[in-house]
């Protein structure tokens, strides 16, 4: 990489051909890199002792300077995408490094471990291979969030701050490494770039490598003419069999994403995994005050990436990945629209209201739910303004039998005691709306019993959601006053979010109160 002398950001981007990766190694660091976190739930998913991060080979590894050299070139991968709706051109890991891919003992899982902000790549741009603390933080601890919720996601192992090392930015702030792992880091923006070369004969690499490493669909009987038997319904090409894994495997997210209020909010082709991963954490979100019109990302002016768009925008990626795939499989428009498209929808749907009914404490699923309960619960969030993440919890903890026996008035003030506190004045009726959809939910839930639904509904229901504000807050701590409990803190809410209270922690309470008014809603750009 440094051929001539000359220095990676010196040589400039560079345009690769025939291949999807350069190996490349991370920038050695000096001033004495410093561990700031560590993810329990990361350690155990690779099967790494709790002890492992005492020791300095840890900190070395996570921080890029070596550790790696017997048993791997570090690598970063090439790919494409299609970015607000247009067609970007070769796109890469421009900070991020692949270091070796590493076998959980017990589970057998493989993953692939990274160190993102540890330099330039070919595929840097012209922008600087630096993460700073900001983005690193979310990405840390919204990775390891996702995962404790049950949603399918990359992961952060660890947190490292380069004191010695700025970027450049809306400020100078500080740079610093996220060791992240996946079981595989390829999207849908990787196919795009094969198909935008033309180069016919990756294009089947990659695809057999997907199918045969990655999603493993080979291993439903392979044909010799390149179809394979699948689920009785006659024979199906390989490729194809491959495709409908992809795009079950992303309806299955997102309907995970919409149920628990995730926005991703850049969702290009170069960020969706074709493990059906929530990947590349920008201006993510959590929805405060339910809209489901709302961005999160501050410069997304047409909405294309709101709440309401996801699985719209997720399909219209799979649709490009289709044509991608043109000469592996020949998916005819009519074909997409009409059978996977409807089983997109399907699989999408039945999640969607199995999640649902969790979430409500149903015990069944019945057909009229869409209708009578759910439609109705988004109207009124959304007209009362209240927070759909903290309604379920507040949900969960409300004997609604007891109260279905109270007066009016205990059962008004228990309406209001699920919407946030400082809406209460500006929202007409709010409390009223509530109180009559609280009746309906009581005749719907098979279980005439409070106790045991409660316990249930907290399960599925996180008293903690990293929200934007509580992020804002953490960073805001950890860069300007310098404070280093907050992280350990918050990593225990991570790790349970389900509980009642977390021991010795006591920020816990506020952080899963309401969202404080000015910070509902809060935005971010694409480069933070
Ligand atoms: P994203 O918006 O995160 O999907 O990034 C789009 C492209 O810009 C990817 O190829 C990134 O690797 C690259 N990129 C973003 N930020 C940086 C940075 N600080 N240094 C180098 N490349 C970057
Ligand atoms: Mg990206
Ligand atoms: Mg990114």
């Amino acid at each position: 990489e440094s051929s001539a002398g000359a220095t990676r950001s010196q040589l400039g981007p560079r345009m690769v051909k025939a291949a999807l990766y350069t190996y490349v190694r991370p920038d050695p660091v000096e001033d004495n890199p410093e561990l700031l976190a560590v993810s329990p739930l990361a350690l155990r998913s690779i099967g790494l002792a709790s002890t492992e991060p005492t020791k300095p080979e840890f900190l070395r590894l996570v921080s890029g300077n070596g550790g790696f050299e017997d048993i791997s070139y570090p690598w970063a991968q090439c790919y494409g995408g299609w970015q607000f709706g247009q067609w970007a051109g070769q796109l890469g890991d421009g900070r991020a490094i692949s270091l070796f891919e590493a076998t959980n003992p017990e589970t057998k899982i493989r993953y692939e471990l990274q160190l993102k902000g540890a330099g330039q790549t070919p595929y840097s741009r012209f922008a600087d291979g630096k993460a700073v603390l900001r983005s690193s933080i979310r990405e840390f601890i919204v990775s390891e969030y996702l995962y404790s919720i049950g949603i399918p996601s990359t992961r952060a192992l660890s947190l490292t701050l380069l004191p010695g090392n700025q970027a450049i930015r809306e400020n100078i702030e500080t740079c610093a490494i996220v060791c992240r792992f996946a079981e595989s880091w390829i999207r849908i923006g990787t196919f795009d770039l094969l198909r935008a070369r033309g180069d016919r004969k990756n294009l089947r690499l990659l695809s057999d490598y997907v199918r045969e490493e990655v999603l493993k669909t080979k291993e439903r009987v392979d044909g010799e003419d390149g179809s394979s038997g699948v689920r009785g319904d006659g024979v199906r090409n390989r490729y194809e069999d491959m495709y409908r894994e992809i795009v079950r495997r992303n309806a299955l997210t997102v309907a995970k994403w919409q149920a628990y209020g995730f926005m991703n909010g850049v969702l290009n082709t170069d960020n969706t995994s074709i493990m059906g991963l929530s990947l590349d954490f920008g201006p993510f979100s959590f929805m405060d005050s339910f809209n489901p019109k709302f961005t999160p990302n501050h410069d997304d002016h047409t909405l294309r990436y709101c709440y309401k768009n996801q699985p719209t925008i997720i399909w219209w990626n799979l649709v490009r990945l289709a044509e991608d795939l043109a000469e592996l499989f020949a998916a005819t428009p009519e074909m997409l629209d009409s059978e996977v498209g409807e089983e997109y929808k399907s699989i999408f749907l039945a999640e969607y209201k199995q999640l649902m009914a969790t979430r409500l404490g149903f015990t069944g699923l019945r057909e009229t739910d869409m209708d009578d309960v759910y439609s109705p619960l988004l109207d009124i969030l959304e007209d009362a303004h209240v927070d759909f993440g903290h309604f379920f919890r507040r949900l969960s903890e409300l004997p609604i039998f007891e109260l279905m026996e109270s007066d009016e008035e205990a059962q008004l003030t228990a309406a209001e005691g699920l919407m946030p506190k400082a809406v209460l004045t500006t929202v007409q009726k709010g409390p009223e709306k509530i109180l009559k959809w609280l009746k309906l939910y009581a005749e719907r839930l098979e279980e005439k019993e409070d106790a045991k639904r409660m316990e249930r509904m907290k399960k599925v229901n996180p008293k903690f959601i990293p929200k934007n504000w509580v992020l804002e807050e953490i960073i805001q701590r950890v860069e300007q006053k310098g404070e280093r409990g907050v992280l350990g803190d918050v990593i225990k809410l991570v790790e349970n979010p389900f509980a009642d209270r977390w021991e010795g922690v006591k920020d816990a309470e506020r952080w899963c109160g309401d969202v404080p008014k000015l910070e509902v809603g809060m935005q971010c750009s694409c480069s933070s």
